[in-house]
């Protein structure tokens, strides 16, 4: 980091600090930065996004310490922060009672969503800050995630309110972070990401086979509808039309679109999804009739692929 940058990343703690809303480079997705302490700072973010303010953000964290201070970790969670953070993992805990965090962020829940994000612009950001900042994804509620800065700018190039964009360069991971909830005896996983079920029983044994459609009354963030383009989306397609765009997978794209952009020729996830939102961002255009996507291995990151996918084929 030089010495410009690091006069960047203090206007962004600054400002973060004087409540204003900051869009932070994070591993997963660009993240719309906000004070976690203050109801106003948190309000803006709910505004600007459009957000329904019964969908709780995930609050980011410099360290343990910080995390600790806001929720109460017991044996699964102090384990797998210790493990996995910094890093795509949000944690949901018990809050803690005492915790000044604002209850805006939390949408009144007694749980709070927590991760210490492994991107070295956002770690710095919140060590120079020293206050939590909540953090969903920079872009209008149920729009495709930005993983650019240019996203999360043209995203908002006609709103008023965002202070400042940091550019981090094109996120590494491409999907939000895995969502798992260790407030209640059981653990259940939330939302699927990077780091898998599979990841995550080496550590954890037992994990609850509740539904996802059972935590929509118990986090309702979990909308069905989601990350979605303007133009429909169909998924796990055959074939193609010259009025499609192809979001292809793998050695054998499918013939016959308008455009085709391969996601990973040689059949890699984790390159597959680093690329996901910035190619749904270049073919959601009017100039194709729809998206069709060809099948993604349900395995591994593949499983948070097909979990966006759903949400965002879904009307
Ligand atoms: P987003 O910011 O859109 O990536 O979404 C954050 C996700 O975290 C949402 O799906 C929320 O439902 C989830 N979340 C945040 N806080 C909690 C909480 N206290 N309990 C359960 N889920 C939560
Ligand atoms: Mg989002």
């Amino acid at each position: 980091m030089n010495s410009m940058s690091i006069n960047l990343l203090e206007k962004a703690a600054y400002l973060l600090k004087q409540d204003h809303l900051v869009a932070i480079p994070t591993e997963t997705v660009y993240g719309l930065a906000a004070n976690a302490f203050s109801d106003q700072a948190v309000a803006k973010i709910y505004s600007f996004k459009n957000r329904p303010t019964f969908n709780p953000l995930i609050i980011h964290c410099k360290d343990l310490k910080m995390a600790q201070n806001l929720a109460n970790f017991n044996e699964n969670a102090l384990k797998l922060a210790k493990v996995f953070w910094p890093g795509p993992l949000t944690l949901v805990l018990p809050l803690k009672e005492t915790s000044p965090i604002s209850k805006l962020a939390t949408a009144g829940l007694k749980t709070i969503a927590l991760r210490i994000p492994a991107h070295p612009l956002a770690l710095k950001i919140l060590e120079l800050a020293d206050i939590p900042l909540a953090a969903p994804s920079a872009n209008p509620s149920e729009t495709i995630s930005p993983t650019t800065a240019f996203h999360v700018e043209n995203a908002f190039k006609s709103s008023n309110g965002l202070s400042l964009i940091i550019d981090g360069g094109p996120c590494q991971v491409g999907l939000e972070s895995t969502i798992i909830d260790l407030s209640e005896n059981i653990p259940r996983l939330l939302r699927p990401g990077k780091i898998t079920k599979e990841d995550l029983k080496s550590f954890i044994i037992e994990f609850s086979n509740a539904s996802l459609e059972a935590d929509v009354i118990k986090a309702p963030g979990q909308l069905k509808r989601h990350y979605s383009p303007s133009i429909p989306l169909q998924k796990n397609v055959q074939q193609v039309n010259e009025r499609q765009a192809l979001l292809a997978f793998g050695h054998s794209p499918l013939i016959g679109a308008k455009k085709t952009l391969n996601l990973s020729s040689s059949a890699n996830l984790i390159e597959a999804a680093a690329n996901f939102f910035s190619m749904l961002h270049e073919l959601d255009s009017i100039e194709f009739e729809s998206i069709a996507v060809m099948s993604i291995p349900q395995y591994g990151i593949g499983i948070a692929i097909n979990d966006r996918l759903s949400r965002a084929a879904s009307s």
